[in-house]
């Protein structure tokens, strides 16, 4: 490898470091994006210098800067979808959807997050997979479609599971908790929360942050307003020592804290934390969070008695609740109507990319089927037969019958090929080449295993009653076969030529018959039940 090729690598490996982390420190992984892009640039490696941009955008989300964030984010997406980058393409969808959270736009952050799923491809990474399907689950939760995020929340675990991911899993079961008590499902957040827990100590996990926040606002709906503020205090401080949090955590912190204030009626000290909330709000333009801050207000107004205040900010409350809300229902609808059309497109274009390897008359694998597969046949087994089956005669059953006998014909002769193909292999395929000829595959065998059962597949045709469909005229094949062996290079062209010339051998030595082995000596042997020539 040259000294160009292994430093990208070590600069890939290093973003896929950033990318993949769950709990981070926005500010040295910001440092570090810089870094590698400016090394980037030094290799002039656009790929990752996008990459590294990136991860930029994402931790100055992060990091509260929400509008710089969305600034950098279109251009990054535009050189992704440019050079047909899906994975790359799959995160910035991923941080577009954060954005879109952050500034309340739930039908926004939905469509970001359902692109996130489905551009992942088979180079995405494990913590990828769980992650990414857990956003997608977060989004769903927060537009309505409980269920469908329940769906994602179940396969991520799973995912998160098989793959080994410990700490990510928190963070599913974290956010799958979150979303039920978002939901007003206090009794599955609490299960949920259990799970989270058990979790944790099994593994010897600390909970973050936001898993604490989750539980104190179980805590605040069990009545136990004291652990609530204790949780909270403790999430505060463990978010600012680690400075590992999303750009609306804190202010989700300080407002789940003024609640419980609230309720342990210690109305300055609940205060206080709302004021931060709502400052914090303000300065990140955390839009979803704001609304909550103002139906809090009013509540805390409302507990002091102070009811005029309380009525005022409750229509401000409303006013911007009703706002996201109907941003939401939206966002409910054009997500489902996103995901039906992309797996419906996808089940097109597969129903498509099927389609046009099958032939249309016979429904037998066609010409362009057999020139995508054969080569890697080829070079994928040391054992290969194959064989020609041309129709014998078949101009007559076209000229005395009439030509739509012979698609019956056709039609029939490559019904028995596939059927009697598939008792001799259960790898091999039986494609129609054109007109009134075939190719078999046998993979896993060589000419002298093949040949007698090419000449069975040969004997179905000739026995078959043709009375129906011909008057009593006959239909038979002969085949010409090839193995590897019988070929001067491993390649579909010399394969078939050898094929060929013994199709050509057998038609010539009187038809109904198969031709194996090598015609270039001479040394080419003849099947046919009951006369075998040499
Ligand atoms: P041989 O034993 O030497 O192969 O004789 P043959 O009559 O089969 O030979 P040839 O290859 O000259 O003729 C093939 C005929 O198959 C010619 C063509 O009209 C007919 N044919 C090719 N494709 C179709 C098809 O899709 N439907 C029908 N009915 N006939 C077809
Ligand atoms: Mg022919
Ligand atoms: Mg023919």
């Amino acid at each position: 490898m040259n000294a160009h090729a292994s430093v990208a690598e070590q600069l890939s490996a290093a973003l896929t470091e950033l990318e993949d982390q769950y709990l981070w420190d926005a500010d040295s992984s910001y440092d570090a994006a810089v870094e590698i892009e400016r090394q980037a640039q030094e290799l002039g490696d656009d790929r990752l210098i996008t990459r590294a941009r990136l991860c930029q955008a994402n931790m100055l989300m992060r990091n509260g800067d929400v509008a710089a964030a969305a600034n950098q984010i279109w251009a990054i997406h535009r050189w992704a979808a440019d050079h047909d980058d899906h994975v790359l393409q799959a995160r910035t969808h991923l941080v577009w959807g954060n954005i879109h959270r952050h500034l309340g736009d739930a039908a926004k952050s939905l469509e970001h997050c359902v692109l996130a799923v489905e551009l992942m491809d088979e180079t995405a990474t494990a913590y990828m997979h769980v992650w990414h399907r857990t956003k997608l689950a977060d989004a769903l939760g927060a537009a309505g479609s409980l269920d469908d995020a329940r769906v994602r929340y179940a396969q991520a675990i799973h995912l998160g599971e098989e793959l080994n991911l410990p700490s990510l899993l928190l963070g599913v079961l974290n956010n799958w908790a979150y979303t039920e008590l978002a939901a007003g499902e206090q009794k599955l957040a609490q299960e949920v929360t259990d799970q989270l827990q058990q979790f944790a100590t099994q593994h010897d996990l600390v909970l973050d942050p936001a898993a604490l926040d989750t539980i104190g606002s179980i805590e605040i709906e069990n009545g136990n307003y004291q652990e609530a503020e204790d949780l909270l205090l403790e999430a505060v401080r463990r978010h600012l020592i680690g400075n590992y949090e999303d750009a609306d955590a804190l202010a989700e912190y300080k407002l789940t804290l003024a609640r419980a204030q609230r309720f342990l009626e210690a109305h300055n000290r609940a205060q206080a934390s709302l004021d931060e909330s709502r400052a914090l709000c303000r300065e990140r333009a955390l839009g979803e969070v704001m609304v909550r801050v103002h139906q809090e207000q009013a509540e805390l107004h409302a507990a002091r008695g102070e009811y005029a205040e309380a009525f005022a900010v409750h229509k401000v409350f409303f006013a911007a609740h009703n706002r996201l809300h109907s941003s939401q229902r939206e966002a409910q609808a054009r997500t489902r109507q996103a995901m039906f059309e992309t797996a419906e497109a996808r089940q097109e274009a597969e129903r498509f990319r099927e389609q046009a390897r099958r032939d249309p008359l016979t429904g037998l694998r066609n010409r362009r089927y057999l020139d995508e597969q054969l080569p890697e046949m080829i070079a994928g087994c040391p054992d290969l037969t194959v064989a020609i089956v041309d129709l014998d005669h078949f101009k007559r059953v076209n000229d005395q019958l009439s030509h739509d006998v012979g698609d019956q014909v056709l039609i029939q002769v490559a019904k028995l090929l596939e059927t009697e193909l598939a008792a001799v292999t259960t790898d091999g395929f039986a494609a129609r080449m054109g007109g009134e000829e075939f190719l078999l595959t046998l993979p896993g065998m060589n000419v002298t295993r093949a040949a007698p059962q090419l000449d069975g597949i040969r004997a179905a045709v000739s026995s078959y009653d043709w009375s129906e469909l011909t008057h009593g005229l006959p239909v038979t094949v002969s085949i010409g076969v090839a193995d590897l062996t019988d070929a001067s290079e491993p390649t579909q062209a010399a394969l078939l030529s050898i094929a060929d010339r013994n199709l050509y051998v057998a038609k010539h030595a009187g038809r109904d018959r198969v031709v194996a082995g090598t015609s270039l000596d001479g040394r080419h042997r003849s099947y046919r039940s009951g006369a075998t020539a040499a």
